[in-house]
């Protein structure tokens, strides 16, 4: 049967970012499929205990772990309660990331380094340390979470589009040089999704209707409109899908 190549029972997967947004949605849809998932969140919330709570409906052996991508050590400390848990992934889903507001011209270095290091360094190190496993069992799935800012930037954010865009390139190199290894790495870039992040602007129906005439669909997402594209990348179904940048954004990137 076909639709056994989306089955991901067995496997373990990591997504960041899973408290709330996107990644939740991600790992709901994993866990719904079969896959234990382990949820993330920089810090503990109730969020994040309500999407645990969401994964472990269809999978009890599912678990949590936190750390804030933006400070190194708990990026190490975090693989390290990983491989306590017993759950280095099989499927890593480098979703969480940081934003900032700034016109170019007074960012400053302390900002743009911080950025750079939750969007870019982390989602590095993680596929590092992911690898191993990967590579010794032959099969397994780097997502990068990355935006249609990289082909369509937004003037009021260089640094976060210039760290999804270095992703992106990260993610085409890593795919090159493991892609004989089982190992597939790819890139979803989602559009204008209804999230926290966008909470305050898409509050405001001026702005919210100015976004939605942007955009092909008229219509921005729901978190859930990611799922499909992250199910098919981490499966069996997407094996021989690698190196490739998905976006899920109505067409927004598209020129007009
Ligand atoms: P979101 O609702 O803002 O949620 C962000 C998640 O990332 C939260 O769970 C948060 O943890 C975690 N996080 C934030 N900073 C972190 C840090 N320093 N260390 C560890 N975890 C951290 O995010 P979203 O809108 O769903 O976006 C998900 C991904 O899609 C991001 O990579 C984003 O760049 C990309 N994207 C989103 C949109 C959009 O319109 N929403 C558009 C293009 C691309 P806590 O819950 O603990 O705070």
């Amino acid at each position: 049967m076909f639709k056994e190549k989306f089955n991901l029972t067995g496997r373990t997967a990591f997504v960041t970012g899973s408290a709330r947004g996107i990644g939740r949605a991600i790992a709901a849809a994993y866990a719904e499929f079969g896959a234990r998932v382990i949820v993330h969140g920089a810090k503990p919330s109730v969020r994040l205990e309500e999407s645990l709570a969401d994964v472990r409906l269809f999978n009890p052996s599912c678990d949590v772990v936190t750390g804030d991508l933006g400070d190194p050590a708990a990026v190490e400390a975090m693989f390290a309660r990983l491989r306590e848990l017993d759950a280095l992934p099989d499927i890593l889903v480098a979703n969480a990331s940081i934003q900032m507001n700034i016109p170019w011209s007074e960012f400053d270095a302390a900002e743009a380094h911080h950025e750079m290091e939750v969007n870019f360094h982390a989602t590095l190190r993680m596929f590092q340390l992911a690898y191993p496993k990967m590579k010794a069992q032959g099969w397994g799935r780097l997502i990068a979470v990355g935006s249609v800012q990289e082909p369509r930037p937004h003037p009021q954010m260089c640094a976060y589009a210039a760290s999804k865009a270095a992703q992106e390139n990260l993610v085409r190199n890593v795919a090159r040089q493991v892609a004989c290894e089982g190992i597939t790495v790819n890139n979803l870039c989602p559009g204008v999704f209804a999230t926290d992040r966008n909470a305050a602007a898409l509050n405001n129906p001026v702005y919210a209707e100015r976004v939605k005439a942007a955009i092909p669909m008229h219509d921005y997402a729901q978190p859930e409109d990611a799922a499909g594209a992250a199910l098919l990348l981490a499966s069996d179904a997407g094996r021989y899908i690698t190196g490739s940048t998905i976006l899920v954004d109505g067409g927004l990137r598209l020129p007009g």
